[in-house]
């Protein structure tokens, strides 16, 4: 690296820097994931498979900022920890736990499970910015079905019953990290819309099937909200209307993957 490139710009030399890093990254996950359960099931089929992404249209939080962000994101998310951790309600076997069921091809991170007497409370720590923490006045819907998610995994996976979650909501833009914190309970009716949604996707994996585009989307109108942002809604994909897993490039190579390793 020349000094001269670090003199002329480096706020633009870091920003390159980040993104040669995730450069040689796909978009392939194996498992369907805790923090998409809410996205379409066209889309977390796609994710399924191999898709470099140097080939196709990024997420908008695929830039240097976005991931700056998550990487504020997460130090925020330590800092809360470790007051909870000096507090006494989070444990170090709570922390950041790994959720991964072979069942249901789930992958979920939970921040934490805190311990008050003998009740046991699932926390997820969001950091949002100053505008969207005004007016939040629930946690939002994605991170609603997530944590119901985890409730559901926690129990079957490490027989760890929970019945309450907390969301912490951080704003990311105060100097005193303002927090708001929202109780909800586990909810049933819920974790059965999320296991029967997270049955079907497996079958159509199994199956190596695509699933159909979900009424109300619409990857044909760049500006309609639910596709807008979306990775796969290119030629090569979404907008391709094929049917078959096989049809993709790497789709085969990721079903065999994901089977060998869950059998394990
Ligand atoms: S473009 Fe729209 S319909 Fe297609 S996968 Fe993405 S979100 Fe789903």
């Amino acid at each position: 690296m020349k000094l001269d490139l670090f003199k002329k710009n480096i706020s633009k030399v870091i920003d390159e820097y980040i993104l040669n890093q995730r450069r040689d990254q796909s978009l392939h996950q194996s498992r369907f994931r805790a923090s998409g359960i809410t996205d379409c099931p066209r889309a977390i089929l796609f994710s399924m498979m191999s898709l470099p992404t140097d080939k196709y249209p990024r997420a908008k939080n695929d830039t240097a900022k976005g991931y700056k962000l998550m990487r504020q994101g997460t130090a925020i998310h330590e800092i809360v920890q470790e007051y909870l951790e000096g507090m006494g309600v989070l444990k170090e076997e709570d922390k950041e736990k790994v959720i991964k069921d072979d069942e249901y091809l789930f992958v979920g991170h939970c921040d934490g499970v805190l311990t008050f007497d003998e009740k046991r409370v699932l926390l997820e720590i969001k950091t949002i910015n100053s505008n969207a923490f005004k007016t939040l006045t629930q946690p939002k819907e994605e991170h609603f079905y997530q944590g119901q998610a985890y409730c559901y995994f926690l129990d079957k996976v490490f027989n760890d019953h929970i019945e309450d979650i907390l969301f912490l909501y951080v704003d990311r833009n105060t100097d005193n990290l303002d927090m708001k914190a929202f109780w909800v309970q586990r909810d049933e009716n819920v974790i059965g819309m999320i296991t029967n949604k997270l049955k079907v996707l497996k079958e159509y994996f199994t199956k190596e099937e695509v699933y159909s585009i979900p009424p109300g989307f619409s990857p044909e109108i760049a500006t309609f909200n639910p596709c807008n942002w979306c990775p796969f809604r290119t030629e090569q994909l979404c907008l391709s209307k094929k049917t078959k897993m096989s049809d993709f490039p790497g789709a085969n190579i990721i079903k065999k993957w994901v089977f060998t390793n869950t059998t394990n």
